[in-house]
């Protein structure tokens, strides 16, 4: 039996990341030859090592999703090498800092900017181009529950991942006349992670009403927001992302599907 993914090319930026490589991995096991992007090349050549067990072409690229003419040379080269891109993880990103807007840093909320929302159209500008010539290719771009309400103390994440979420919607319109979907998926709390621990820290650093200046009190604050009273796991993701690629979505473009536990 073919795998489902067969024959198919994707693409994954911060394919060194947690969210990336968990992607990267269910996409290698259903079929997919692989092009991952990152800008942390010793990352990504780890990365590249744990998916050698799957029977599947995996190129590494290290590329900095800010940089335009970087990214168009990277997407021409993906093409060149791998001979097409039917599939786009649009999931590079920073999570900035954490600090009340009066008090936020500007260069820090130029940087996550750049990186999530700059960088996330460069990739989809350059990859869609190509999709349009096929008149075909699936996009899901990584927002966060932090685009649909705004956590406090992260003014430059929450408008950037609000900036995905409208990025997604226009795209979708923009490519749906060349058989091309568009989604979003929003990811809240996951863990265990470098994203979990930090958030917690920090948000007790930050010191606002919304929580506790003890990082394990702030954990149980989150934990007891959430309906389902858990954090999300990295392998609860990659099922909803090949979904979205996969035909059984076929009728859906310009949503976003939260991944948060209620
Ligand atoms: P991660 O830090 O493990 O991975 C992010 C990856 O992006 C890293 O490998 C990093 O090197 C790469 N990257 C950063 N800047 C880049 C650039 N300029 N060019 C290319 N690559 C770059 O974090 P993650 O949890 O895997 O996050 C992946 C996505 O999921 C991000 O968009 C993040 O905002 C989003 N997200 C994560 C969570 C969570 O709790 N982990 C929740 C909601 C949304």
């Amino acid at each position: 039996v073919p795998l489902p993914f067969s024959g198919k090319v994707a693409v994954v930026t911060g394919a060194a990341g947690n969210i990336g490589l968990a992607v990267a991995t269910r996409l290698a096991s259903q079929g997919a030859d692989l092009a991952l992007l990152d800008v942390d090349a010793a990352k990504l050549e780890q990365a590249r090592a744990t998916l050698l067990e799957h029977d599947v072409r995996i190129n590494i690229y290290t590329c900095d999703v800010t940089n335009d003419e970087q990214v168009r040379q990277t997407v021409e080269t993906v093409v060149a090498e791998l001979g097409q891109i039917d599939f786009l993880f649009n999931n590079a990103g920073y999570q900035g800092a954490f600090a009340p807007i009066q008090d936020y840093p500007a260069a820090d909320f130029a940087r996550v900017m750049q990186i999530n929302v700059c960088g996330a159209f460069h990739v989809l500008r350059h990859v869609a181009r190509h999709m349009v010539a096929r008149k075909s290719g699936g996009i899901v771009n990584t927002a966060s529950m932090a685009g649909v309400q705004g956590p406090p103390n992260m003014a430059a994440y929450g408008a950037s991942k609000f900036a995905i979420i409208g990025l997604t919607e226009v795209a979708a319109k923009d490519l749906a006349p060349y058989n091309i979907r568009v989604n979003a998926i929003s990811p809240a709390f996951m863990g265990p992670g470098v994203m979990w621990e930090r958030q917690v820290e920090l948000q007790a650093k930050a010191g606002s009403q919304y929580f506790s200046t003890d990082p394990k009190e702030v954990a149980q604050q989150m934990i007891g927001s959430i309906p389902m009273r858990r954090y999300g796991n990295i392998n609860e993701i990659p099922g909803v992302v090949t979904f979205l690629f996969s035909d059984d979505s076929s009728y859906m473009t310009g949503v976003n599907l939260p991944i948060s536990g209620g």
